[in-house]
């Protein structure tokens, strides 16, 4: 793949903003099935990590990783170097808000009446949040699974491959086999046997030497794009416009409304702007900024940033007792450690939450006084489902900027009634996993992040059957009434989901970039 080149194209056919996971897929998936389409991925953010996407946390010098979260976090990069993992300072009073590699919302001008979402946080890097995740893929289960897609499952077959899933790469963790017993013996007995305690299936691979590397973007794009000759990335281009042609203007779509017939990117580096021609145009530039970027471009339909949902999220942690001696596990600071075992609780209509059970590394942070065998202390967490509704939304504004010169945000959202009563169901559910691991740490109740910490935000371009005004997309991912205008990202996720939403994510631009391949072929 040719390194982000300093010139942009004049034309190509299909132009894809942002080089998350989402954006990655579309390019992957139309260097395999359509290599003659001339494709260009244009990323906000910087270059941070070789080849372009991969993870920070397998960058091997901690100086170097530290520089690269930073250069990640947007136009105004945190000062001080924190931890690196989603559960760390889990049990402070003060959780951490903004973590390594990810920046919080501008101007989230809460209302005092609201709840707003303070955690909300973006990533802006050659990668996206894809280079500094957990990489826990679960598949969405009952309720959560769009149920108009009849070809959901075959496309998260296929977004398990891209992003290098495995449910058994840290099955054998130390005492990892032991956690899925506690819970099993306690949990399993109501469920369906695919939606019992398991390994958590992640984006994490092994090196034929034997180390654990965490999947991001690097591996979504895979040699095929790599190697496209028809592929090029451009970093620290930011995509300010999709243009397109109206009614009765040229290019109109054959069914009449609008088409799009290109973008108009900044060159971040020199500042200057540049219009590149596109047939199709592929916005996945995560669920906040996509939907601004479609603001911006006067696609305004009436569900655009509308259903917004955040997963409430509630950590706990345990430590084991009466484990059997194990030998010690190295861990270099690299990649994933072999103490990092996860385990799943699923989803189902019956426990609606999602529960992530983590055996979180003795070091660096200790959580407890005295010597712990890697492994023994457990994280839990368990997500919620949010009780979807059209006034929680992102509005954008016309006569203020952001820091990058995009309508600036605001954040309408409300936990409602509902909502509080499933984080009541989920605190009793996390005590009732915990005790059956082990003791808690200490006696802090089960503590809920602020909204927004989840990092899983859903819904605000999201994908419907029909077009009936409660959707911004059609099954194909593709904007209702502006051809060749697609959509990717947790954003069209239209289901009240509680499991992490990659996987569900990236499976649907496998099937957008189906959608296109097939009526280019
Ligand atoms: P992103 O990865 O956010 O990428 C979007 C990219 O678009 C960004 O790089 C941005 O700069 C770029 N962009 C935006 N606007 C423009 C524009 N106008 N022009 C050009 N570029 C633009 N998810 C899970 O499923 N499982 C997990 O275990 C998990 N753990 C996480 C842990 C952490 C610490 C973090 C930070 C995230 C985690 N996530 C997890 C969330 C996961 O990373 C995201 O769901 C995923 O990266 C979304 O992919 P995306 O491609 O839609 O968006």
């Amino acid at each position: 793949m040719p390194r982000s080149a300093s010139g942009f194209p004049d034309e190509v056919d299909v132009a894809i903003v942002g080089s998350g996971p989402a954006g990655a897929a579309y390019a992957r998936a139309l260097s395999e099935l359509a290599p003659q389409l001339r494709l260009a991925v244009f990323e906000a953010g910087p270059l941070i990590s070789d080849p372009p996407g991969t993870h920070v946390k397998n960058i091997v010098d901690p100086e170097q990783r530290a520089r690269a979260q930073r250069a990640s976090e947007g136009p105004r990069p945190i000062a001080e170097a924190v931890s690196t993992d989603t559960m760390d300072d889990y049990a402070s009073d003060q959780p951490t808000l903004q973590r390594p590699g990810t920046f919080l919302l501008e101007k989230t001008r809460q209302r005092a009446s609201e709840d707003g979402l303070p955690a909300a946080a973006m990533s802006s890097n050659v990668g996206g949040m894809g280079a500094h995740w957990t990489g826990a893929c679960p598949r969405p289960g009952d309720s959560e699974v769009i149920d108009f897609l009849p070809e959901l499952t075959d496309w998260l077959g296929e977004a398990e491959r891209l992003l290098g899933v495995s449910a058994d790469v840290l099955a054998d963790a130390p005492f990892a086999d032991e956690v899925r017993k506690r819970l099993s013996v306690t949990l399993d007995h109501d469920r369906p046997r695919d939606r019992q305690i398991q390994p958590m299936p992640m984006a994490v691979r092994r090196t034929p030497d034997g180390q654990l590397l965490w999947c991001g973007a690097d591996m979504v794009f895979g040699d095929a794009t790599r190697t496209n000759p028809n592929f090029s990335l451009h970093a620290e281009a930011l995509v300010t416009q999709v243009l397109l042609a109206e009614d009765g203007q040229g290019e109109q779509s054959e069914q009449g409304g609008r088409a799009v017939r290109g973008v108009r990117a900044r060159d971040r580096r020199t500042d200057t702007e540049h219009q590149v021609a596109a047939r199709y145009v592929v916005v996945a530039g995560d669920s906040l900024r996509t939907p601004q970027l479609l603001y911006a471009s006067g696609v305004r339909p009436t569900a655009l940033g509308r259903y917004l949902n955040d997963q409430p999220q509630l950590v706990y942690a345990v430590r084991m007792r009466d484990l059997p001696d194990l030998p010690p596990t190295p861990d270099d600071g690299v990649g994933v450690t072999a103490s990092s075992g996860v385990a799943w609780v699923p989803f189902t209509d019956a426990h609606p939450y999602h529960g992530q059970v983590m055996q979180l590394d003795a070091s660096p942070v200790p959580l407890a006084d005295d010597d712990l065998a890697p492994g023994s202390v457990v994280g839990l967490g368990w997500f919620c489902a949010k009780d979807l509704r059209a006034e929680d939304r992102i509005a954008f504004r016309d006569d203020e900027l952001d820091g990058y010169g995009m309508p600036a945000m605001d954040i309408h959202y409300r936990l409602t009634e509902a909502d509080h009563a499933a984080i009541d169901g989920a605190r009793t559910e996390i005590l009732h996993a915990a005790a059956a691991l082990g003791e808690p740490l200490d006696d802090t109740p089960p503590l809920l992040f602020p909204a927004g910490a989840s990092l899983h935000y859903q819904g605000t371009v999201r994908m419907g059957a029909i077009d009936d005004g409660t959707s911004v997309c059609d099954p194909t991912s593709q904007v209702w009434g502006v051809h060749g205008l697609f959509v990717a990202g947790n954003g069209v996720i239209p289901t009240a989901t509680a499991c992490n939403p990659t996987l569900t994510s990236v499976a649907l631009a496998v099937g957008g970039a189906r959608s296109i391949a097939a009526a280019e072929s």
